[in-house]
């Protein structure tokens, strides 16, 4: 159980915190996550992050930035949010949750079945992180598979160009559970050829992850047939058996749920 309550005034004294106390600190941003560790696992020292002027979400010249410690409900509740985060935003437990858990410690976790990590990953969004040797700024997808090191201080989404179209499709057991399969996909539609698909998907690999096989397989045709869709997007995921479901199961849910969004989103009038 944690014994230390340390709450810094800057991100360099949180840094430097965690830095001295080696593995035996965690950051703390809602504590959804933190607070739900067994006491046995649980750090010896919490680094609370709420007093580092991390919150709020606005807008840029090009896009909207998203503070680390913004809650998921101020984000579903946020008018300058594009759709597509709204509603994967509110596929997220439930309100009791999404008042206190942030998009920060969302990253943070970066559960498999993490709800918006998808559609940021469609919308191209960049981090800002802060570490030991400087803020640096992250391409989310090397963030989500390679090193999480450092304290990140905002999302950044960029605004989609007009003609991009996207589409978000997921599937819980109930509607307080973790989704057993998130997807998000945008593509353009060029004179009847997809062009420029991102495919993502949570729920079939230890994080969410970019199907590029797909990616690369449908660029510069027009949407395939429904089953040609599902077999390619069934042969790219590899999930594993759970209590949520097997293996099976996900990999079919997941390839229908891609090909429907892949579909929705084919079928657009070219809109945000
Ligand atoms: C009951 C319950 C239901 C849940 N439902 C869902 C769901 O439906 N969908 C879903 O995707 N997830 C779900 N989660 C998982 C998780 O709670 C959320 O993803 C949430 O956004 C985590 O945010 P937090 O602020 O509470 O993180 P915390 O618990 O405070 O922190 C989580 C981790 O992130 C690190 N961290 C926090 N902030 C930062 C930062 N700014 N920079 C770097 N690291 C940081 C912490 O050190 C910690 O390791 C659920 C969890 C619980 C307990």
């Amino acid at each position: 159980m944690a014994s230390h309550f340390h709450v810094p005034e800057t991100i360099e004294d949180a840094l430097r915190l965690r830095r001295e106390l080696h593995g035996a600190a965690s950051f703390l941003a809602g504590g959804t996550e933190v607070n739900n560790r067994k006491a046995k696992e649980a750090p010896e020292h919490l680094v609370w992050l709420g007093r580092l002027g991390l919150g709020g979400i606005t807008h840029r010249d090009e896009g909207v930035s998203i503070g680390a410690m913004t809650t998921l409900q101020e984000i579903l509740e946020s008018e300058i949010i594009h759709p597509a985060i709204h509603q994967a935003t509110s596929n997220h437990a439930n309100r009791n949750i999404r008042n206190v858990a942030t998009i920060g410690g969302h990253l943070g976790v970066c559960r498999s079945c993490a709800d918006l990590i998808p559609v940021l990953l469609t919308l191209g969004a960049r981090l800002r992180v802060a570490t030991d040797s400087g803020e640096i700024e992250r391409d989310l997808e090397s963030w989500v598979l390679g090193e999480r090191d450092g304290i990140v201080l905002s999302v950044e989404v960029p605004d989609p160009p007009g003609d991009l179209r996207i589409a978000i499709e997921n599937h819980s057991r109930t509607a307080n559970d973790l989704s057993l399969i998130a997807a998000a996909v945008s593509l353009r539609n060029d004179a009847g050829r997809v062009r420029n698909a991102i495919v993502a998907v949570g729920g079939v690999s230890r994080t969410v992850i970019r199907l590029r096989p797909v990616e690369a397989a449908l660029d510069g045709r027009p949407l395939p047939a429904r089953h040609e869709v599902e077999a390619l997007v069934a042969a790219h995921v590899d999930p594993i058996t759970d209590i949520r479901g097997s293996a099976a199961f996900k990999r079919h849910l997941a390839a229908t749920l891609v090909e429907r969004a892949l579909r929705s989103a084919w079928n657009q009038e070219g809109c945000r």
